[in-house]
């Protein structure tokens, strides 16, 4: 066959979705300690949204949106990232109204038309947490503590929080400015992309991975002497309430989220184990969002982490992904005589709420032989196997076999059930 996966997007296929299954299992019950309700969102907006509250300068808008004209003529676009959608969300649907604030999560895939690397595609996935309506500095570390907590009951180590300020829009352009002095002083040295980047989003030039701009960036001034008074209490209030929780957390003064509604905390969770995609979540507040979609002032902030990143170092560090599913109860026919009957067992212990696999073959192909099935039966992980034959069905009974003991015993068939519960519950 000719026809595969697009590049840079993969399948995840039954050896890893189970690990998946527990990383949005613990993410859930965390989101929902802290206070976090989930929504579902959809995967394309209006390109609008992205343009105006990614912004037009970013990485994501100017090169990785993946925009189509729909059959009507608009232009929508496969979500790069899931604040923007969380908040326009908020605004339609009047959560926010009235000085209220909403504590909203959700997960799925996001679209990248990035360049294909280990732990780098271009669908992904990511789970996303927002905190609406609050401007204090305690949500920013209550948002941290959270994704914390999150990568903690995972088991996830070597991680480290990386934290920093990128101001508001009344020290920004002093901080931007004195940026612009420094970075012109030393044009020479930056790539053709920083240079672009000097007068459009001089931010960015201190997220450049190139490592000629990153020695530069490196000298370039900290944006802490240019925070206004109230941006400087802010993050002083931030690194007290991270502290105040035992959170240990770098400064990283080249840290920064780019735009113009990104405001104050701006912060990342690196894992060690990683490589050069080191980030597993990155987050920050973003008071001037929704004006920038045309909404009203309505203070944010959150986290968004990478699910595939996640797993991958979760699986690098051995870290426990829980139990594999796996069946209970395997459910053999010994004879073609024999296979409706045990289709019907089948499905009365599974509507019992007992996890039962069968070969589903049937004599005209596909069915396996008794020792096949057995053989399988003995690999997949069940303690019980209920086995039909002749006999059996002749008397209406059921062979059920403990494959922990060995031990094997004939039942009326309306004993199964009694029979495997009261060994289970004997252990
Ligand atoms: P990076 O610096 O690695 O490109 P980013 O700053 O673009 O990350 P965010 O937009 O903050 O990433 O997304 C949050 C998280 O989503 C990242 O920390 C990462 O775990 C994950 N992520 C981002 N882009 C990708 C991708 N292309 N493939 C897999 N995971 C990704
Ligand atoms: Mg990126």
């Amino acid at each position: 066959m000719d026809i595969r996966a697009p590049r840079g997007v993969r399948d995840i296929l039954p050896d890893e979705s189970w690990k998946w299954a527990y990383v949005l299992d613990v993410t859930a019950k965390t989101m929902a300690d802290f206070g976090y309700a989930e929504v579902h969102l959809p995967v394309f907006e209006q390109t609008e949204l992205f343009s105006r509250g990614v912004g037009d300068t970013t990485d994501i808008v100017e090169k990785e949106m993946y925009t189509f004209l729909d059959r009507g003529g608009r232009s929508v676009t496969l979500r790069p990232e899931a604040t923007a959608g969380m908040v326009r969300a908020a605004l339609e649907h009047g959560l926010c109204v009235h000085g209220a604030s909403a504590k909203l999560w959700c997960q799925g895939p996001m679209f990248r038309y990035e360049r294909p690397q280990k732990g780098r595609y271009r669908q992904f996935c990511q789970l996303d947490a927002e905190c609406l309506g609050l401007p204090g500095p305690v949500a920013d570390v209550e948002i941290i503590a959270l994704s914390a907590e999150i990568f903690r009951r995972l088991g996830l180590k070597n991680l480290e929080v990386v934290l920093n300020s990128v101001g508001c829009p009344n020290c920004r352009p002093g901080y931007r400015q004195a940026l612009v002095d420094y970075f012109t002083s030393k044009k020479e040295g930056l790539c053709e992309t920083c240079i672009g980047r000097l007068d459009r989003n001089p931010l960015r030039v201190l997220d450049c991975k190139l490592p000629d701009c990153g020695a530069i960036a490196d000298a370039a001034p900290a944006v802490y002497e240019h925070l206004c008074g109230e941006c400087t209490s802010h993050f002083e209030e931030v690194k007290a309430g991270l502290t105040r929780l035992g959170f240990v957390y770098k400064l990283d003064k080249r840290l920064v989220r780019g735009l113009d509604y990104y405001t104050r905390t701006a912060y990342e969770i690196l894992s060690g184990d990683l490589g050069a995609q080191n980030a597993v979540c990155g987050g920050g507040r973003y008071d001037n969002l929704s004006e920038s979609i045309g909404g009203p002032h309505l203070p944010g902030v959150g986290f968004a982490g990478g699910i595939d990143r996640i797993v991958m170092v979760m699986e690098q560090q051995g870290a426990s992904f829980g139990e594999r599913p796996q069946p209970a109860v395997c459910v053999v026919a010994q004879s073609e005589a024999a296979r409706g009957a045990s289709q019907v067992l089948t499905h009365r212990l599974r509507r019992e709420g007992f996890a039962v696999e069968q070969d589903a073959g049937d004599s005209s192909r596909w069915a396996r032989s008794f020792r096949a099935q057995m053989k399988s039966a003995g690999g997949s992980g069940a303690a019980w196997v209920c086995i039909i034959g002749d006999e059996e069905l002749a008397s209406g009974s059921v062979a059920v076999k403990n494959m922990n003991t060995g031990d094997q015993v004939v039942v009326p068939d309306a004993e199964v059930t009694r029979t495997i519960q009261t060994a289970t519950s004997e252990v």
